[in-house]
This record gives structure tokens, sequence and C-alpha cells, in this order.
């Protein structure tokens, strides 16, 4: 098994978990099976608990895992099937030592950093080679070089390398080189002392990812080089983008990034060929229609707070050939200003997933409007709540319905919480989880879109639709399309008179990918597109 270690330095949200998921499409097309992971030195057991502001998107696996948005990457670029085991955390490395302590484990030793902590992290590592059984395990320190907090992960992962031998082991180290506007010039002084600083820990790096927002010429290159003790050719310009993420693969391809990888490895495979990635790139590039895509949200502001919905928004561009401009509208204007003001001229409106009370009358209002102007409405858990309110004050007559979680007292609970939830004390990975089963219910559209009578998708969420509500709102005209398989849970409801009104209690934001774009956002931004066109569906 071989083992890459990415590291960061100079500044946080380089996009190095963009770097290293993007390293996992390239060697994965070069046949070899990869595994991804990633290392957190924050306190915290996982960021189920962090709010949006200081973490952005908690992103969900399969196994129930609350993990951070860079798995997402991984899955979206890649095939690998991530569980808990694949995002360690400080917090979880320290209760592990710590129950192991209580237990007694440690037989009367002093419980230090090193060789306790380290050795936790040591072990980790070898877990998730067992368990997966990749060629290749790429591992991603969060933080940057430098932060005392990232210290026990990067003198675990030294030691690790010393165990497994210089032809087993590579590491990467993602920088910044930033372009200094006074002078006009790119400057390399943070790269290397941020170099200089890894190596004072004892790692040198083999390779060197320059960020950057303009192309690095030959002569910066051969500083770099020099300055940081690696060949010429190991130093590999990332610049920025020029219209999507999904061209990272392909231009570290073109820097010979994963020729270089390979090498160093003695893993002897062939050439990537990546002629299906080129084309999602010539989709999202130079799409043959293009639409406007409204989503509500209170966290409008945060580039990371919906990231898997604005990935699988663009992934239903894709399937669709059709370019997607995302109008980030927040909930409070429509408060203040009106739903018609703010989203018509929009070919649909979706609203994610939210906790908490702020912009709520806002995304119910949103849901009004795309309800009555038949404009494409897609609800992701909250907005599967938010549509039922709606739903239940102006189609059912129940004035005052309400979600118990942002009005307790509401005499119409349409949304309430189970009584497994209403006996939980711990916030931490105690709401509803993961992958569960959801079956569809026939002649339906969200049948017709998933073309499957069982399907899996994800949870995340303490609230469910109230089963007292069902009959009343069915009458009216709301069609209950997924349930759970013992039909107990309501999962998808859809409006059948409407050119597409459907939302679902789980988030399949998470498992959409730009060449197996989710059933929903496909069909969501066909309508959308329909309607933008003025064609009939
Ligand atoms: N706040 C809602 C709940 O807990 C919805 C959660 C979500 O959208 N993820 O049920």
């Amino acid at each position: 098994m071989k083992y890459i270690f990415v590291t960061g330095g100079v500044v946080s949200s380089l996009g190095k978990g963009l770097t290293a998921a993007a390293l996992g499409t390239l060697l994965e097309n070069r046949g070899l099976k990869v595994c991804l992971q990633k290392f957190d030195p924050y306190l915290n057991v996982d960021p189920g608990t962090m709010s949006p502001y200081q973490h952005g998107e908690v992103y969900v696996l399969d196994d129930g895992a609350e993990t951070d948005l860079d798995l997402g990457h991984y899955e979206r670029f890649t095939s690998v099937q991530l569980s808990r085991l694949n995002n360690l955390t400080s917090g979880q490395v320290y209760q592990t030592v710590l129950d192991k302590e209580r237990r007694g484990d440690y037989l009367g030793k002093t419980v230090q950093v090193i060789p306790h902590v380290t050795d936790e992290i040591h072990s980790r590592i070898l877990q998730l080679g067992e368990h997966s059984q990749a060629d290749v395990l790429i591992t991603e320190i969060g933080g940057t070089t430098g932060d005392i907090e990232g210290l026990p992960f990067l003198e675990a992962i030294r030691e690790f390398a010393l165990d497994v031998g210089p032809t087993n082991v590579l590491f990467i180290h993602v920088t910044y080189v930033p372009f200094i506007k006074a002078a006009g010039e790119l400057k390399t002084k943070p790269t290397q002392q941020s170099v200089a600083k890894l190596r004072e820990i004892g790692i040198a790096p083999h390779l060197i990812v320059c960020r950057c927002e303009y192309p690095l010429d030959k002569e910066l290159r051969q500083k770099i080089s020099m300055f940081c003790n690696v060949p010429f050719e190991c130093v590999i310009e990332e610049k920025d983008v020029d219209h999507s993420i999904y061209e990272v693969p392909l231009m570290l391809q073109r820097e010979r990034m994963d020729d270089l990888i390979c090498q160093q490895l003695r893993l002897d495979v062939p050439q990537a060929k990546m002629s299906h990635w080129q084309e999602i790139i010539r989709k999202l590039i130079a799409p043959a229609h293009r639409v406007r895509i409204g989503v509500v949200g209170k966290y409008i502001g945060l580039q990371d707070a919906y990231k898997s919905v604005y990935e699988a928004i663009m992934h239903g561009g894709v399937a669709n050939d059709c370019g997607v401009e995302i109008v980030r509208v927040d909930a409070e204007d429509i408060e203040r200003e009106g739903a018609e003001k703010v989203l018509k001229g929009l070919g649909g409106v979706l609203i994610p997933g939210g906790f908490g009370e702020r912009g709520i009358e806002g995304k119910i209002a949103a849901a009004k409007y795309a309800r009555e102007n038949g404009m494409p409405y897609l609800g992701l858990c909250l907005g599967m709540q938010i549509a039922t309110i709606e739903f239940a004050r102006n189609m059912a007559g129940l004035e005052k319905a309400h979600s118990a979680e942002f009005e307790p007292t509401t005499p119409h609970p349409v949304i309430a919480m189970l009584d497994s939830q209403l006996k939980v004390t711990r916030k931490g990975g105690t709401m509803r989880l993961g992958a569960q089963p959801c079956q569809l219910k026939m002649g339906t559209r969200a049948a017709a879109l998933y073309g499957a009578f069982i399907v899996k998708e994800r949870h995340r969420h303490r609230y469910e639709f109230n089963n007292n509500y069902r009959d009343r709102l069915e009458k009216k005209g709301l069609v209950f399309s997924g349930t759970t398989p013992d039909e107990k849970l309501v999962e998808i409801i859809e409006l059948p008179d409407h050119p597409f009104y459907i939302a679902s209690q789980f988030h399949p934001e998470f498992q959409s990918k730009p060449h197996q774009p989710h059933p929903l956002f496909k069909g969501f931004i066909a309508a959308a597109h329909h309607r933008a066109h003025k064609k009939p569906l």
C-alpha cells in the first residue's frame, strides 16, 4: 500500500481538499484503487455541532457520520465509499486516548502526546488502509502548517513515513503564492517559509503544489525548487480555475502531477483517460442552454454552507447540457420585499436544509410563490418541511400550521418530533442520520425520475412529517411519493398538477456526482429549463 499525505501552508481555504480529491480522480483513472481520508485538528468530536459560520456544510455519509465538507469532494471526484473511518478529528483521538486511560489500558504509564496520541493517529491510518484494501491512501491534514493544534498529526505522519519506507510514502505540500499588486509580482517567500516550517518538524515534501492567481513562470518555479529542495518538475502550478472545480484534475494532469507521483511511488500504471471529464467540462463551459435557479437560504453569504447543494445543481445542469446560474436568495429579503419581486424571472427555486427560525416565513412565501406560479420547486429536508407548512396553511385551511421546531405551541404541528427524538438531550450525533431506504409510490414523478422502487438516501434532521395530518393534506392533493418501507415516515412529497414540485425529507445532494447527477436534480433542472424556454415538458 502507498500513502500520500497532503499538508497545507501559508493560509487556510487553499483548496487542499479539492487537490486531494482531484489527485484521487487521476489515480483512479490510472486504474488504481484509491481511498481518501481527512484529519481535522480541532477538538470537536465531529463538525455536527458547529455552526455553518464556523465550519460550512456538514457532509453526511452513508453510515451517518457527520463529516468535513472535503469528504464531499472525495465522493464527488472518485468512486470511493466513505465511512466514519475516513474523517478523524483531534476530538476523536483524545476521546479514545482518555477512554483508554480511564480503563487502565496504559498500565500506570504517563499518558503523553508522543507516543500515545500519535500512536492513535498512526493506528487509524493502518485501520483505514486495511478496511479499504486500496492501492493508494491519500490523507489530507486539515489546518495550516505552523498551527499548534496540527502538530501531533504532522509528528504522527512523520513517524509513519519512517515505518513504511521511502518508496511507499509521498508528501505533498499545497501552498499559496500570492500576487502582490503594487509590485506586480507573484511572491514565493511565504512558500519557502512554510516548507522550512515543515522541514523543522522533519517532513520534506516531495511535491509543492502552488495555488496562485497567475501562471508560475520558469524563474519562479526554479526559485521554489531551489529554496524548497524539490526537483524543478515537482513544483506544480495550480492556478485558480476559470470555470469549474472539475477542471482541477485536468489541470494537475497537464502539470504531470500523477506521473511524478507514480514514478516516485514505483506504481507502473497506464496514463489516466480523462475524456469523460473533458466532456463534463465542455458542458459546464459551453452548455447548449442556460437557466437561473434561486437557492433560498439563510447562509447565502457563505461560500461553503450549501456546498453539496450548489454542486448537485451544477450536476443537474450537466445532465441537461444546461448551464446553471445560481442566484443566492436571502430568505429575509423575501420577507422584506415579497416573493414576486425577488423570485420573478427565475427558472426554478430550491430550498435547502437548515435549522433555526430566522428567514422561515420568507422560505414559506417562496414555496407558496413556486406552487402558485408553476415554478419548479425542489425542497431538501427543511425545504420539505417548509413546503408542508405552506400547503397546510394555504391549501388545507390550517392557517396556524407550523413546525414544532419553530413554534412549539402551534395548534397544527404538521412537522413534529418523533417520540424517540423527544427523549434526546445530548446534541452531538443524535439526529436521524445516514442512509436509509425509501420506498417510492408507483405512478408518481419521484418514481419516474428514480426509475426504481426502493432507493437509499441520507438523512440529517430531528423533525418529521406529522402523520396525524396525512389524510387531510392528501385529500387536498398532496402526494406522498416516498415513505420508509414500513410506510411510517413520509420521505418525499409532491404535487401532481404542477410542472415540478418535489421535496424530500432526506438530502439527495450528498449523493450527486458530476458523472452521476442525482435524478431529482436532473429532473428539477430539466423542468426549470423547460419553463425558462417556455417548452412543454
Ligand atoms: N431543522 C430541521 C430538522 O431538524 C431540518 C434539518 C435539515 O434541513 N437538515 O428536522
